[in-house]
């Protein structure tokens, strides 16, 4: 907790102390200072978004293994992306028509895979269609999608597969990319949050996915606005042809022959669907940046860091009579351990909802994480903090507690 007055302090803006994860509603992530730099430098000059793009792909392509990437701004505006990919292909006019597809615009998931970035498809123009139900979850089957119920939504109209990666997701991603290729369908997966580990970069591609989405401001920590999408070279062209700003001279128009193959489409196109989804050069610069450093991150060293902090803050919890705490696996739904603090209002004079709320109006600003409210406990969470943050969390949440 740095004495130095920051940016939001000159501003009047209270910061926020974040033991919530990467949250974009708070910031993401703490941007590295190394793609900060690149960022500044690519301030100094012209570039043509293109190029840069090109360059960006080269690398995306390297390390995930996948033909080609683009750069947009967000996983969730890649999802819109790489979605008008999928609906319009080749087809200028179709991407001239975008979002009104007027057929061959259907996304089929699984149900248990629908969340709130459905929105991200549906602005591209996708209908989506939901296959099986909720058994599983439910405790009242064993599966919740059998892969037959999404070979069986396939018809002339399905533009692509929707995929939430998660490490429990079903059906598996390989078999659910062997049905959709057998009728020459893409998949499209959204794993937006699943870095760390590094091997998730190449997993999905390997799996079989036709286009996979990473968000640049998790833990990739490269700007805020980026997303990263990997794929097939044919939707990654597609995907540049509706998103690249598009008022150019055709007589002169030479976009990199390696990120989009000007015989393939016999025109240009209008500005597309994704023209509202750009990044400027400087946010190219530090993705690109922030990847490379990325990828050579030590890992196991991270983890060890992040399990010792939440230890810490567990041991802090521990002392309180009315807190009972786990630390959880960070497997599921965080990459990190977490820690799960259950309060017992009777003992601490205070509820759950409250004590989170009140935390939430200091100043600083102290965000833990909400998901467990309905069961009287919150989570507490090491990746975007310091060890002094740690501590000073666990002496906040402390102050409340009779
Ligand atoms: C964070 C997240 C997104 C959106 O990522 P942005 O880079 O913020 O656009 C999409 N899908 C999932 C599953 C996410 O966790």
């Amino acid at each position: 907790m740095s004495e130095k007055p920051s940016i939001y302090d000159e501003l009047g803006v209270p910061t926020v102390v974040n033991a919530a994860s990467t949250k974009t509603r708070i910031g993401g992530s703490l941007i590295r200072p190394e793609a900060v730099e690149a960022m500044s430098r690519a301030a100094e000059s012209f570039v043509r978004i293109s190029d840069l793009e090109a360059r960006a792909s080269e690398l995306i392509s390297e390390v995930t293994g996948a033909e080609a990437g683009y750069v947009a701004s967000g996983a969730a505006a890649c999802l819109a992306l790489g979605t008008a990919a999928c609906i319009a292909g080749d087809d200028l006019g179709r991407m001239n028509r975008l979002p009104h597809a007027d057929g061959g615009n259907e996304v089929i998931m699984p149900r248990t895979h629908r969340n709130g970035y459905d929105h991200a498809l549906r602005l591209a123009g996708a209908e989506i269609v939901d296959v099986g139900n909720n058994d599983n979850h439910l405790g009242t089957g064993s599966t919740n999608t059998e892969l037959w119920e999404i070979e069986d939504a396939i018809t002339e109209d399905t533009a692509a597969i929707g995929y939430m990666q998660k490490s429990y997701s079903q059906p598996e991603l390989s078999d659910v990319c062997d049905v959709a290729h057998a009728h020459d369908v893409p998949v499209i997966v959204d794993a937006a949050a699943e870095l760390p580990p590094k091997r998730n970069l190449t997993r999905f591609v390997e799996e079989g996915a036709d286009l996979v989405v990473y968000s640049g401001g998790k833990a990739i920590r490269g700007p805020q606005s980026t997303g990263i999408l990997a794929g097939k070279r044919e939707y990654i062209e597609s995907a540049a042809m509706q998103h690249l700003d598009m008022h150019v001279a055709e007589e002169v128009w030479e976009p990199p022959a390696d990120l989009i193959d000007l015989e393939r489409f016999g025109g240009v196109p209008r500005q597309g669907i994704g023209r509202p989804l750009k990044v400027g050069k400087e946010e190219l610069a530090g993705i690109i940046r922030a990847l490379e450093l990325f990828v050579d991150e030590d890992h196991d060293a991270l983890a060890d860091e992040w399990a010792d902090r939440a230890e810490l803050m567990a041991d802090g919890f521990r002392e309180e009579s009315s807190l009972s705490i786990t630390v959880t696996e960070g497997e599921k739904t965080a990459v990190a351990p977490e820690v799960f603090v259950r309060l017992d209002a009777e003992v601490a004079g205070i509820d759950a909802e409250t004590l989170v709320g009140e935390l939430r109006r200091e100043d600083p600003r102290v965000f833990v994480g909400p998901d467990h409210l309905h069961e009287s406990a919150f989570t507490v969470n090491p990746m975007c903090l310091t060890d002094e943050e740690a501590e000073y969390v666990v002496e906040r949440v402390r102050s409340y507690l009779e």
